[in-house]
């Protein structure tokens, strides 16, 4: 098994190199926005109480992505792998996936950070802005929101996995090819 964190601030190009790796390696996609995006359009409690969090930039609880990453994880065991995009969020959410791995007898191979510049991801966020249908990539305000939330509550995570020996940082402000070579290098370097 092959299993991976993608890390990065919003706006970095998690989604996209997701679905590169997934190409590649055929590994399971967990991406906890799309998943609680699929409750919002399904119209479940979980999905109504996000919503508003969401649009506002906040996280939702840790113990509510915990236990819908908890779920897709039991249902894929037999998978090559897991790639963790959007997750964890907070250091209580990386100690929680340390429990979820141990419990189901997996490791977390690597942890990419994609690192772009503040002032790139907000040219980036008003480009996604143009194109995608999501409430929080239009406003400004909520742009700005989820980089600072980000800073605040999810930066710290990789100093969680620093220690750790996992984290590779991987420079996110090349060209959509070059990262995917980039990460590639680490993928085919944990995977020997
Ligand atoms: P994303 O698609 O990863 O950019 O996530 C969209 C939004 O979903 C985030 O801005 C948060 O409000 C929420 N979200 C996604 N993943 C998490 C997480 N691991 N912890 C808390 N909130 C999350």
């Amino acid at each position: 098994m092959l299993n991976i964190i993608l890390f990065g601030p919003p706006y970095a190009g998690k989604g996209t190199q997701s679905q590169n790796i997934i190409e590649k390696y055929g590994l399971i996609h967990l991406s906890t926005g799309d998943l609680l995006r699929a409750e919002m359009k399904e119209g479940t409690e979980l999905g109504k109480s996000a919503q508003q969090l969401i649009n506002d930039g906040l996280l939702v609880p840790d113990e509510v992505v915990i236990g819908m990453i908890n779920n897709k994880i039991k249902a894929n065991l037999s998978s090559k792998g897991f790639i963790f995009d959007g997750f964890p969020r907070t250091v209580p959410q990386a100690g929680a996936l340390d429990h979820l791995c141990h419990e189901n007898g997996i490791k977390i191979d690597a942890v990419i950070g994609l690192s772009v510049e503040t002032e790139e991801l907000t040219k980036r966020a008003v480009l996604r802005g143009q194109t995608s249908n999501r409430a929080d990539d239009k406003d400004p305000a909520v742009i700005s929101k989820r980089i600072i939330v980000y800073q605040d509550e999810t930066a710290p995570v990789a100093d969680y996995y620093r220690k750790k020996g996992l984290y590779k940082e991987v420079d996110g402000m090349n060209s959509i090819e070059q990262v995917f070579k980039d990460i590639c290098e680490v993928l085919d370097s944990v995977q020997e």
